[in-house]
């Protein structure tokens, strides 16, 4: 076993791990293995974990692949004969027909060697012409193959394709397993307690915001922004710090401060989330609205987050939402 490999690995995900070596074990593979799960979590890891195991040609009975190999180095240089990942062209883009008949290319040139393998992610960016040309390789896998599937919005793929998958859900971990993991990397600025509730309890976007100069001006602009939201007695600073974030990040964050305003209105006091901002401050914003308020606004946010595809202009989408935040909060 690599210990080191072992070191690094989120321990939330071992059982999941366990569970899929296991099953490849028994001989029981399944075609098709769908790995569902909030975005930051760990399903990538999981599955690569997996594949590295499959690739490892010295690791016996453990659980990680050895890291030294043949078959891990070139599973790791991204090099090995029987494993494909797919992933769309640009982050966001969608996974097209094209890399799909790639796919089942890669799987009918198997002659007699170990099973293929292929890891689509994100599986629900393939549009629909690429899901159902995957259909049929699914149907009828050839030669043992599986297809590993991973979508943190599940909803968004086909039934056809969902009921032919063996599904593996990865929940978002204790926070106390993530917090020991996280624990090394806190520094002044930062404990992992603030970084968790920042990254609404998605232990890889936690890590990310130790290391990631990226996530962490997403993270100082989406504070900018919803500190504004809860101070400013006119909508339009508001409005012009919501346009310099980018509403895939922003978004989640807003709706997570409705549930912190609700919070406070059952509990009296702020949640981790909350307490990011300073009660003074959550305090104020949660009365105003009130229940019905906070819960009206969830809705409407779980609608501009369906809306995110649409091609909308940035002002008026942001206007609109910053907006309806000021209609709930006029005295009725
Ligand atoms: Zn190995």
């Amino acid at each position: 076993m690599n210990d080191q490999g072992r070191a690094a690995f989120p321990p939330w995900l071992e059982g999941r791990l366990r569970e899929l070596v296991q099953l490849v074990g028994s001989g029981q593979t399944p075609p098709g293995l769908l790995v569902t799960g909030p975005k930051g979590v760990g399903k990538g890891v999981l599955v690569r974990a997996f594949l590295q195991r499959m690739a490892c040609t010295e690791a016996a009975d453990g659980l990680f692949g050895c890291g030294r190999c043949n078959g891990c180095r070139s599973f790791l240089g991204g090099t090995h004969p029987e494993i494909l990942e797919v992933t769309p062209e640009a982050p966001g883009k969608e996974i097209l027909v094209d890399s799909i008949r790639a796919v089942i290319e890669f799987l009918s040139l198997s002659h007699g060697g170990p099973a293929r393998m292929v890891f689509i992610e994100p599986a629900e960016a393939m549009n629909v012409n690429a899901a159902n040309a995957l259909l049929k390789t699914l149907e009828e896998p050839p030669g043992g193959a599986m297809l590993l599937l991973a979508a943190a919005q599940p909803a968004r793929l086909p039934a056809t394709v969902r009921s032919r998958c063996r599904v593996l859900r990865v929940p978002i971990p204790e926070r106390a397993a993530v917090q020991n993991w996280l624990r090394p990397l806190e520094h002044d600025e930062l404990s992992a307690d603030e970084t968790l509730s920042a990254c609404l309890d998605r232990p890889l976007e936690a890590r990310a915001l130790f290391d990631d100069e990226a996530a962490q001006a997403a993270w100082r602009s989406d504070r900018a922004a919803l500190d504004m939201l809860l101070r400013s007695r006119s909508p339009f600073p508001v409005v012009q710090l919501f346009l310099e974030c980018d509403l895939a990040s922003l978004l989640p964050r807003l709706q997570r401060l409705l549930v912190s305003a609700h919070h406070y209105l059952v509990q009296g006091e702020a949640d981790a989330f909350g307490r990011l901002f300073g009660t003074d401050l959550l305090r104020p914003f949660a009365v105003t609205l009130g229940m019905r308020g906070t819960a009206m606004l969830y809705q409407d946010s779980l609608q501009w987050q369906r809306e995110l595809q649409a091609p909308l202009n940035p002002n008026l989408r942001c206007e609109d939402i910053v907006l309806r935040f000021w209609r709930r909060t006029e005295p009725s």
